[in-house]
């Protein structure tokens, strides 16, 4: 392939920031806010940072951060987890790597949903896994039974999982999740579930993690991070949760992938956890209005967007919005020309991808967002 957005060599979401920088192009690509953040919890980062131990951490993380993970998710889920259970990593992309190497031996199959978020496919392949794609399709991304049968075999060891979804902003519901569950319980498969977005969950839904299924404590690893729960996406600080035979063997993956987490961090991160609920509310309630406000804009300027129930993403389907061009020329196009930068969702499945889909990152300040809806409007006036 030809197109530079097509090239494989680093992510889609570097090399679309990287042409924004380019081009001086308004990023609606990459997901990260420029607004949001609690000045609390910054707060009492830079007073660690002075106050605190700057030397190693514990290698399983700051014991308050463990015990603040587990309390927070016995608050906020109804989850039973013990501190122990807990990993603190750097981010949830080296929770993702440290799960991955840990449960999956070479040979072994692992089921993928496609669009899937980037890390997950080289990393089932640099663990030796060999990776079976279902594929979810737009525009409802339901998890059906048939899609859940299309990637199972008698082989499979893991599923990889989402929820909600980065990027179709699907919650999945109850419902697919039994579906989900009951296949897992079934074929005696664990599931790594990658529930960063657990909290950006918008008009009162309410996360349900894997874990709580029927059967699923035992071979689930929930996976969270502080950069969507405190809109601080830089921070890399995460953490896995899992029964001690896997939390066991990925704390030993951890050892040597990155060992430890800055603790300042971990000390900022350790207190946010105890936010009252009202931060929680409003940070959802602040999305959600930036959410309406670029679907509005957008719909008002012709384009058809897809529905976004959870995540800092919407989606909006090319075909039709009447926009005669595949995602990946819209993008290259949209950001070179209109100088507004988008994702191609296509870069975000393994094979026979879904090319009418481009994904908006609404984590923005109004102005943020008025500036991106004026240039995909003219984006639309150019390309139709
Ligand atoms: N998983 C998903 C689904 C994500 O969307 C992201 C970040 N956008 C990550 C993992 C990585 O999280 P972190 O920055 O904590 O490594
Ligand atoms: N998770 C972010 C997104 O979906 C990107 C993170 C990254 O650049 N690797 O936009």
């Amino acid at each position: 392939m030809t197109s530079k957005l097509a090239e494989r060599r680093t992510s889609i979401f570097e090399r679309i920031s990287g042409l924004a920088r380019e081009h001086g192009a308004v990023n609606l690509g990459q997901g990260f806010p420029d607004f949001g953040w609690p000045e609390d919890v910054v707060e009492k980062a830079a007073e660690a940072l002075r106050t605190g131990s700057n030397q190693y951490p514990p290698m399983r993380g700051l014991p308050v951060l463990r015990e603040a993970v587990a309390e927070h998710y016995g608050r906020h889920q109804g989850l039973a987890v013990a501190p122990d259970a807990v990993t603190v990593t750097s981010g949830a992309t080296e929770a993702l790597a440290a799960s991955i190497l840990a449960l999956v031996k070479l040979g072994d199959e692992v089921l993928l949903f496609q669009p899937l978020y980037d890390a997950y496919l080289p990393l089932v392949q640099r663990a030796g896994g060999v990776a079976r794609l279902a594929r979810l399709s737009p525009p409802d991304w339901r998890l059906t039974a048939e899609v859940i049968d299309e990637g199972f075999t008698e082989r499979t060891r893991a599923v990889v999982f989402n929820n909600p979804h980065n990027p179709t902003a699907r919650a999945f519901d109850a419902e697919e999740l039994g579906l989900l569950a009951e296949a897992c319980v079934r074929r005696d498969v664990v599931a790594i579930s990658d529930e960063v977005w657990e909290h950006v969950l918008f008009d009162g839904r309410r996360h349900i993690p894997l874990s709580s299924l029927p059967g699923m404590a035992e071979r689930t690893v929930k996976i969270g991070s502080a950069g969507k729960i405190f809109s601080l996406t830089g921070w890399k600080v995460g953490w896995t949760i899992a029964p001690p035979p896997l939390s066991e063997a990925i704390a030993d993956a951890h050892q040597f992938l990155t060992f430890t987490t800055a603790p300042n961090l971990q000390a900022a991160v350790a207190y946010g956890l105890g936010k009252e609920d009202a931060y929680f509310e409003a940070m959802r309630t602040d999305f959600a209005r930036s959410r309406d406000h670029l679907a509005g804009g957008l719909a008002d300027a012709g384009f058809a967007v897809l529905p976004a129930e959870g995540t800092y993403f919407l989606s909006i389907d090319l075909a039709a919005s009447g926009i005669p061009l595949d995602d990946v020329t819209f993008c290259e196009r949209a950001v070179r020309e209109a100088g507004v930068a988008a994702i191609p969702v296509s870069a975000l499945y393994a094979e026979e991808p879904a090319r009418n889909v481009i994904r908006l990152c609404f984590a923005k300040r109004a102005e943020t967002l008025e500036a991106g809806i004026e240039r995909l409007r003219n984006a639309r006036r150019l390309f139709v």
